[in-house]
C-alpha cells in the first residue's frame, strides 16, 4: 500500500524553516518563468452569509516533479479566536504512479510560504540599505513577514499599525522579544509607513489602508493581504506611483483588487506592470532602476508555492519515524 504521511502544524513548522522556504520560493518563481509549472487560476466559492470562502488551488511542477493541491477555507472573522483564518490541507502526490504521499497542515504552510515569497521579492527589489520596516496588520501573516524581512535585510527598527490597538501592542511585545528588535506601535497607518524603507500590508481590509500620499521615494511595498478582485489595501494613487511586479501576471489581471480597482478608476493600465518576480530572478526583466523608485510586489499566493513547500517538507519528513503514516488504498492487492 502507498504510505501517506500525516504532517501536522508542529511538524510543518519544524521542517519548513524560513531560510529554506525562501530558497524554495526563489526556485518556484524560476520555474514559473521557465514555464515548468502547470497551474490554473484557483477556484473560489464564496460562502453564504459572507462567512468567508472555500478554495481549491492545484499545481503540477516539473523538474523536480510534484503534483499537489491546497484545499482551504478562509474565515476572516476567525482572527482573534482560537481558529486560524486559513484552515485546510495540502495534498502531495508523487509523479511516477500518481500516488498520494502526504497530507499536511495548510495554515502553517500558507503562513510561511507567503512571507517567504515576499522575502524573495524584497531581496530583489528593496534598496540594499533598507533598514526600516512598517507592517500594517498584526495577524498570522504579520508574524511570518517580520521573520522573513529580518532574513533578507538588516532591519534596525520596525513600526506596526493594526486596526485594533490591543492586538498591535500584544504583537509588538511578543514578536519584539522573540526577534530582539524594537517594534513601535503607531496610531495610524500613515505614521507607520512614513520614513519606512519596506512596507508589508498584511490585513484583511477590504478598502485601502495604504494611501498614495503616505509613500516616499525609495520604498519597497509587499502588498499581500488582498487576494480577490473586489478587495484592496492600496488606493489608486498609491498603485500608480509604483513599479509593479506580480507573483504571476495571469493571477494579477484576474484576482488582484489592488491593481484591478486602480485600473477601473483610471490610475493604471497593464503597461504599469513591469513583469513577474520570476522574470526578475532570472534577469529577463529589470528590478529597481534607482534608489528613488517605489517598487510594489503584488502577492496573490500561488498553488505552486504550496506544492514546492510540501515537496520540501516531504523530503525532510519521509525518513523521520516520529511522523505518523497511514494507507488509503490505491494499489491492487494482486500486484
Ligand atoms: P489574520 O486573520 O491572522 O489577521 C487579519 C489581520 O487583518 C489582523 O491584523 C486584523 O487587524 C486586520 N484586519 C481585519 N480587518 C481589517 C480592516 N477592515 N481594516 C484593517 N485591518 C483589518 O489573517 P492573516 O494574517 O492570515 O492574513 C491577512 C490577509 O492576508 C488576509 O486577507 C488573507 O486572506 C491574506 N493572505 C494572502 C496570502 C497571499 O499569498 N497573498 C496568503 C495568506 C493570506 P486587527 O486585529 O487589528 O483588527
Amino acid at each position: 500500500m502507498a504510505e501517506v504521511l500525516l504532517i501536522d502544524q508542529t511538524a510543518v513548522q519544524r521542517f519548513l524553516t524560513m531560510p529554506a522556504c525562501i530558497e524554495a520560493m526563489d526556485g518556484v518563481f524560476r520555474r514559473i518563468a521557465a514555464q515548468r509549472v502547470l497551474m490554473p487560476l484557483r477556484t473560489v466559492i464564496p460562502l453564504p452569509e459572507g462567512r468567508g470562502a472555500f478554495a481549491a488551488m492545484p499545481a503540477v511542477l516539473q523538474d523536480p516533479d510534484g503534483i499537489g493541491i491546497k484545499v482551504i477555507t478562509v474565515y476572516p472573522s476567525n482572527h482573534g479566536t482560537q481558529y486560524d483564518s486559513h484552515q485546510g490541507a495540502v495534498l502531495l502526490f508523487e509523479a511516477s504512479h500518481g500516488s498520494l504521499i502526504a497530507m499536511m497542515d495548510a495554515s502553517s504552510i500558507t503562513a510561511i510560504r507567503t512571507a517567504a515569497a515576499s522575502a524573495v521579492a524584497t531581496r530583489l527589489l528593496a534598496r540594499q540599505n533598507a533598514r526600516t520596516l512598517a507592517i500594517l496588520g498584526s495577524g498570522v501573516q504579520a508574524v511570518t513577514h517580520l521573520e522573513a524581512m529580518l532574513a533578507v535585510r538588516r532591519i534596525e527598527s520596525v513600526k506596526l499599525w493594526s486596526r485594533n490597538r490591543e492586538h498591535a501592542t500584544t504583537f509588538a511585545e511578543r514578536e519584539g522579544k522573540r526577534h530582539g528588535v524594537r517594534i513601535d506601535v503607531t496610531r495610524t497607518a500613515t505614521e507607520a509607513v512614513r520614513g519606512s524603507d519596506i512596507v508589508c500590508t498584511v490585513t484583511s481590509a477590504r478598502a485601502p489602508v495604504l494611501a498614495g500620499e503616505s509613500l516616499e521615494p525609495g520604498m519597497h511595498i509587499n502588498a499581500v493581504g488582498a487576494s480577490t478582485r473586489t478587495t484592496r489595501e492600496l488606493d489608486g494613487p498609491a498603485v500608480v506611483r509604483c513599479r509593479i511586479y506580480a507573483d504571476r501576471q495571469e493571477s494579477l489581471v484576474n484576482e488582484a483588487g489592488d491593481f484591478l480597482i486602480a485600473q477601473l478608476e483610471g490610475f493604471v493600465t497593464e503597461a504599469n506592470v513591469v513583469g513577474e518576480i520570476g522574470e526578475v530572478v532570472t534577469g529577463r526583466v529589470p528590478g529597481r532602476l534607482d534608489d528613488s523608485e517605489i517598487t510594489l510586489f503584488k502577492s496573490l499566493g500561488l498553488a505552486a508555492e504550496d506544492v514546492a513547500s510540501a515537496q520540501l517538507i516531504y523530503d525532510e519528513a519521509k525518513d523521520d519515524p516520529s511522523i505518523p503514516r497511514f494507507s488509503l488504498g490505491g494499489m491492487r492487492p494482486e500486484h
